[in-house]
Formats: C-alpha cells, sequence, structure tokens
C-alpha cells in the first residue's frame, strides 16, 4: 500500500453497477478482486446506493465511490434508488429508463479521470446502462458490459431473441431446438424469461431490450461471474452473439473476498444456533431479492417447511407477513424466522447448512455451488428457470420442487405445502438429495479452486488487465 501512496497507481478500472441487489453485489466483489491486484478502482453509483457499498467497500483502500445523483422518477416514492426499492415489478422498466438521464455527470466524470494521473483503463458497465457505450466510445475508453447471469442463460437468452424458436413451438412445453446450441437439458418456452414472450418492436421493454442488446453486442468485453469449468462449453455460442467481445469468466466473484476475509465470528444468535446442529441437517430458504410473494404463498411454505420436519433458516423479505395463527410455538427450537438483511455466503457456508430451497438467482446459484450446498430449486422469474435447469438436470446439483405447470403467463402459480414438504425430505433425507450433495461438494472444490492463485478465474482476471493495458 505504501508503494502505492508513493507513485500513482498504473491502473484503475471504473465499475458502474445497475441499481438492484444483485447486480451490484458481485461488481463490489470484483472490485475488491481488483483492489487486492492494485488497482485503482472508482464505483459510480447514486447516493441512496452509497452508504450499503459504502459498508461493503470500506476496508479496501484502492476502491473510491463516486456519487451522482439519481434523477426524480413520476410516480415513485422518493428515495427510491435500488430495484428493490420499487413498489412493484411495473416500475422495472421507468427506472431503467431513467437512468438514461445519467449520461451527461458520467461523461463529465470521465473525462475529469481522462485527465488526470490516472486515466481509466476501462469502464465495467451494466448490461441495463446500455447507454454507456456511446460515452465510452467518444471519449475512446474501452467498455466491458456485465450482466449478472451465467454463461448459458444469457446464450439462451440470445438465441431465442433471434431465432424466436418458441413462436413455432405448439405448446409451451414444446421442446426447442437452438441452432449450433447443445444444450445440457430440455429447453422449452415456459422456461423463458417472462420478457422474452413479449418481443414485438412497438413494446416498450422489447425496445430497451434491443437497445441494451445493441450496446452489448459492440462492447470491448463481457465480464462474466462464473468460472469455466461449469459452463466452458457455452463460451464459443456466447461469444458469437458480440461483433469480437470475449467472455472474462472471472467468477464466483464473491470467493476473491471470503477466502480471506471471511468474517469468522459466530457471535449472532443464528450462526450459535447453526453451530449446534447437526452437520447437513438444516435447509437454509431465501427467495432473492425481487420476486413478488404473496402472503398465500408464504404460509404455504411455512407449513411445508413444518411438515418437513427438518430445522430450517428462512430469510423471508415480506416486512408484512406473520406467521399463520399457532405456527411460531410449532416451529420453536426447528427453524429461525429472519426479516433482516443476512450473509447468506456465510451461512451456506456453515456445516449444519445442508440443502437450499432457492428461486435460483444466479448469485445464489453460485454461492451455494460454491459452498457445495445442493439446491432445492423454485425458481420464479426472469432467468431463474434456466438456471435451474442447469444445476438440476445439467450439473445434478440439485432437485426440483414440484409444481403446477407454469403456463406461460407471469402469474406465479401457488406451489402446495405438500409439493414443498416432499422437495424438502427429498433433498434432505433422500437418495437424489444425497447424489446431489455429493455433485455440489465436487463442483464447490471447482468453484473455490477457480478464484484461488493460478486458478482459471484468477488467470482470466490477470489476462484481462493485461491486454487491456496493451490497448491503452
Ligand atoms: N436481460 C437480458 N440480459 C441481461 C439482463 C436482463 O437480456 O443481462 C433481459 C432478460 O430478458 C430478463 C429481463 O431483461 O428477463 C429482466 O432482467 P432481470 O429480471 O434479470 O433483472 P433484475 O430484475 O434481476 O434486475
Ligand atoms: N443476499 C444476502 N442476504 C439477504 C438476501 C440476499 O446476502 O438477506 C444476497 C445473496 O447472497 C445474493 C444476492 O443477495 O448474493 C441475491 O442475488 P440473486 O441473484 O440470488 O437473486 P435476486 O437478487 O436476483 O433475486
Amino acid at each position: 500500500m505504501e508503494k502505492e501512496m508513493a507513485s500513482p497507481f498504473k491502473n484503475h478500472v471504473v465499475i458502474f453497477p445497475f441499481m438492484a441487489q444483485g447486480h451490484i453485489l458481485p461488481l463490489l466483489d470484483l472490485s475488491k478482486a481488483l483492489s487486492r491486484q492494485h488497482i485503482k478502482v472508482s464505483i459510480i453509483t447514486t447516493p441512496g446506493n452509497a452508504k450499503s457499498i459504502l459498508n461493503y467497500i470500506s476496508s479496501y483502500p484502492h476502491v473510491y465511490l463516486i456519487e451522482i445523483p439519481f434523477p426524480t422518477i413520476d410516480g415513485l416514492p422518493k428515495g427510491c434508488e435500488n430495484t428493490s426499492q420499487l413498489p412493484s415489478m411495473e416500475f422495472h422498466l421507468p427506472f431503467v429508463n431513467v437512468t438514461k438521464q445519467l449520461r451527461k455527470p458520467f461523461q463529465n466524470i470521465l473525462e475529469t479521470m481522462l485527465e488526470s494521473q490516472t486515466p481509466p483503463l476501462c469502464v465495467i458497465s451494466d448490461f441495463f446502462l446500455g447507454w454507456t457505450l456511446a460515452v465510452c466510445r467518444e471519449l475512446g475508453v474501452p467498455r466491458l458490459v456485465f450482466h449478472g447471469m451465467g454463461v448459458l442463460s444469457m446464450a439462451i437468452i440470445k438465441s431465442v431473441w433471434v431465432h424466436q424458436p418458441h413462436l413455432k413451438a405448439k405448446s409451451v412445453f414444446d421442446p426447442l431446438n437452438l441452432p449450433g446450441m447443445k444444450l445440457p437439458f430440455t429447453l422449452t418456452s415456459a422456461d423463458l424469461p417472462e420478457t422474452i414472450n413479449i418481443q414485438n418492436h412497438d413494446d416498450p421493454f422489447s425496445q430497451l431490450i434491443e437497445e441494451v442488446g445493441e450496446a452489448d453486442a459492440n462492447s470491448w468485453g463481457v465480464v462474466v461471474n462464473s468460472f469455466e469449468e461449469l459452463e466452458r462449453s457455452h463460451i464459443p455460442c456466447f461469444e458469437s452473439f458480440y461483433n469480437g467481445a470475449k467472455a472474462w469468466c472471472v467468477g464466483p466473484l464473491y470467493l476473491h473476498e471470503k477466502m480471506e476475509d471471511l468474517d469468522k465470528s459466530n457471535s449472532s444468535m443464528l450462526m450459535q444456533w447453526l453451530v449446534e446442529q447437526t452437520p447437513d441437517s438444516v435447509i437454509y430458504v431465501s427467495f432473492g431479492t425481487q420476486a413478488d410473494i404473496s402472503d398465500t404463498q408464504l404460509n404455504e411454505v411455512a407449513f411445508g417447511l413444518k411438515d418437513s420436519g427438518f430445522p430450517f433458516v428462512w430469510v423471508v423479505r415480506s416486512k408484512a407477513w406473520t406467521l399463520p395463527v399457532g405456527m411460531e410455538e410449532k416451529i420453536k427450537g426447528k427453524g429461525l424466522i429472519i426479516k433482516e438483511w443476512v450473509d447468506q455466503p456465510k451461512i451456506l457456508s456453515q456445516r449444519a447448512i445442508g440443502g437450499f430451497l432457492s428461486h435460483c438467482g444466479w448469485n445464489s446459484v453460485l454461492e451455494s455451488v460454491s459452498t457445495g450446498v445442493p439446491i432445492l430449486a423454485w425458481p420464479m422469474i426472469a432467468e431463474q428457470s434456466l438456471n435451474a435447469k442447469l444445476i438440476v438436470d445439467g450439473l445434478g446439483a440439485g432437485v426440483s420442487v414440484k409444481r403446477e405447470k407454469k403456463c406461460g403467463s407471469s402469474e406465479l402459480v401457488i406451489v402446495s405445502r405438500e409439493a414443498i414438504c416432499e422437495g424438502v425430505r427429498e433433498l434432505m433425507g433422500g437418495e437424489k438429495g444425497r447424489n446431489a450433495r455429493e455433485r455440489a461438494q465436487a463442483l464447490g472444490r471447482v468453484a473455490r479452486g477457480a478464484v484461488q492463485e493460478g486458478g482459471s478465474s484468477d488467470a482470466t482476471l490477470s489476462k484481462m488487465i493485461d491486454q487491456l493495458r496493451a490497448c491503452q
């Protein structure tokens, strides 16, 4: 560090995350990984997101935060600067669109940086901030794009967008073929993100995806939160949708930190409780930060978990929901319900955790795989169904919750308490669950190896920086 103070940094990377937890967190982990390589990192965000980001990065000497004011959006509560604060999913599109107003301040920041002693090597921008490409091009700074998704799901989404195989399918459960792609599972329209089905040039969401997709394809490279060993065979297909950009698999990003800095203290009530449980006996339950889940569905989850008889830790996002009458008594000592933000990777890494009932958001999938925890997959929105199929059918590291078939509508079908109970028992106590745990543990060893010195992701990160230096 002292050496760094004596001479200015040779390298500087600018990171601009989209304002959603699942998009910000992996990029903060990337910032830490770069900082550890003595690269200066500037993170651009809005004041409403700055506080939590600062908490996360405060111990990193080379990571700086630059704030730009968030524009006001009609009809949104004041101070709403993160998708997790949006009253409903309908606000997602206006929220993404309003970020375009950040273009001028972003340009000013970049111009100032270019005149400084440490001009940036590149800008790593979220996919949703497609407008950053034009600014980067104008100023001659390479732009790398970050999606927050895995290679296979991105390749499928891009291929479906181009080839539209679902429009020819007779039913939403007909297998779909994607030219040039070898899928590790049977793909149907029911697995596709709802938004793909509305592709039409007059639709505003389609227009947005076209627009950000165009910027994506013309970027210098793609930073991917995955590791080569997990998705290697799908990389060439994914890259074929770009005009020469390379996919740099540098994940699981959170492991770059956790390897060294994992908070070892077990002082909280939750950690103490977990330490007392038998290894592999507890199921961790979380449905991420985006999906809206009804009270009726949350009640079914509560009954299903209780009926399974397995101890559980369940993180609930809904502040308004309360346990069904009489349930608190019944689960006492067997289950913990938490309504605050938890350190999910830390929970997953406890010996007591034997399974994860998950919505299969990509970050959660990576965290589960990396800690060797098999998944009980319950995908809800976006590309989660593709992640679930990769884990269950492609990698054999999980089982699926049995459910009424999704009918291609955005309405989430209620999953019964019986299906949840059966799924938990299968994962935690059944033969399939045992096999899935073995597979997950093997994958975990590979994931952790990827970020160690000389591992695939560590080497890729260094190579990416070297190539950027060569273009400067
Ligand atoms: N999408 C995409 N590439 C991306 C991110 C998103 O094509 O890198 C599209 C995809 O169709 C997806 C939709 O945008 O279904 C909405 O994204 P998502 O729900 O993942 O965003 P989030 O709500 O997690 O911020
Ligand atoms: N997360 C967490 N604590 C919580 C809830 C979520 O640490 O209480 C983290 C979780 O570890 C993951 C991210 O938030 O890294 C959620 O991302 P994911 O892609 O799984 O789901 P999404 O946010 O898209 O629903």
